[in-house]
């Protein structure tokens, strides 16, 4: 198997606005700061991937606006393949407007835009490059038609799938995701998932318990500070967190997946990407942001020492 990760997904440019309250309807309201950041959990994830020096394919759709070559260049400037990261005529890039007020409070929407043209076809016009990939990655910020579609072909071509079911939705068919070798919720989305309470540790094995019996390979619900746990048709597994002071977790499952895509991609060793996964999420809460947030090999190896 090869060490290549394919990641099929998403990129937004996070527009955050510091305010110190939000407007009123019908108000206008002058903000003290503003900043923007790369974002989207498909970029995320192939971002911490990249970080670590792993050898990154991405399949994204960017606008044809403003923010569209700079995301690309983003991505090139971290040595991530974009040959499939394409332009959409007349679309606009997907935007998350977020609004943070002092007391850290945060308000978040997302336009998807170009991000709802990635299609089933854009995934076979990349079809010879995927299969290059020991690993692809997915996520839920594209349509579902596409993870359908992702799933059945790496099926088919006997190539590992890690999907991440975020953000949840609801209407995900589990039935025609039954082939993903992983299967990487958080707790809630789990609950989504599963229709069952997934708070406890105990609670989370017994519903990931479900999505095994229906045929997934493998699933890691990541548990926040507790840490992550492995339910396959074995004995669960626990990987403990790593003890740090939280600055602010936004993507912290995505910098997990990525080091985890990373760590196994190379090593195949699944309980080892998770522990490896969690080390190099706990790092990056230590620092705002998403992508900003993720170290890169040289500094993560001097947090783990
Ligand atoms: P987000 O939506 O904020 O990106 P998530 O809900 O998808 O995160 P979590 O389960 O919160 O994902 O976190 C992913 C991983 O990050 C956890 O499995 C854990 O290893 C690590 N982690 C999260 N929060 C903490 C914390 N407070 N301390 C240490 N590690 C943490």
């Amino acid at each position: 198997m090869g060490t290549r990760i394919g990641v099929v997904g998403s990129n937004m440019v996070d527009l955050i606005t510091y305010t110190d309250r939000m407007p009123a309807a019908g108000e206008t309201l002058a903000a003290p700061s503003f900043a923007m950041g790369h974002g989207g959990k498909g970029a995320n994830q192939a971002v911490a991937a990249a970080k670590l020096g792993g050898d990154v394919l991405l399949v994204s759709r960017v606008g044809d606006d403003l923010f569209g070559g700079g995301t690309i260049k983003n991505f090139q400037d971290l040595g991530i393949d974009t040959r499939h990261v394409r332009a959409v005529p007349g679309t606009q890039s997907g935007v998350a407007p977020i609004f943070v007020e002092p007391s850290g409070e945060n308000r978040i929407l997302i336009v998807k835009g170009a991000n709802e043209h990635l299609l089933p076809a854009d995934v076979d016009a990349a079809a010879d490059d995927l299969r290059t990939c020991g690993l692809i990655l997915l996520q839920l910020e594209i349509p579902l038609e596409t993870i359908y579609h992702t799933v059945a072909w790496a099926a088919r071509e006997g190539i590992e799938v890690l999907l991440n079911p975020a953000p949840a939705v609801p209407e995900l068919d589990v039935e025609r995701i039954l082939s993903a070798t992983f299967l990487v919720p958080n707790q809630t989305e789990l609950t989504i998932l599963t229709g069952l309470p997934a708070e406890t540790p105990a609670q989370a094995e017994a519903a990931a318990r479900t999505l095994v019996a229906r045929g997934i390979r493998a699933v890691i619900v990541t548990l926040g500070a507790d840490g992550a746990l492995l339910v396959t048709d074995g004995p669960a597994v626990h990987v403990p967190s790593v003890r740090v002071r939280a600055h602010d977790t936004s993507g912290a499952g995505d910098a997990f997946i990525g080091a985890f895509a990373q760590h196994y991609a190379a090593n195949r060793d699944v309980q080892a990407a998770m522990a490896w996964g969690a080390s190099y999420a706990a790092d990056s809460i230590t620092r705002p942001g998403t992508q900003k947030a993720f170290a890169d090999a040289a500094t993560f190896a001097r947090f783990r020492e």
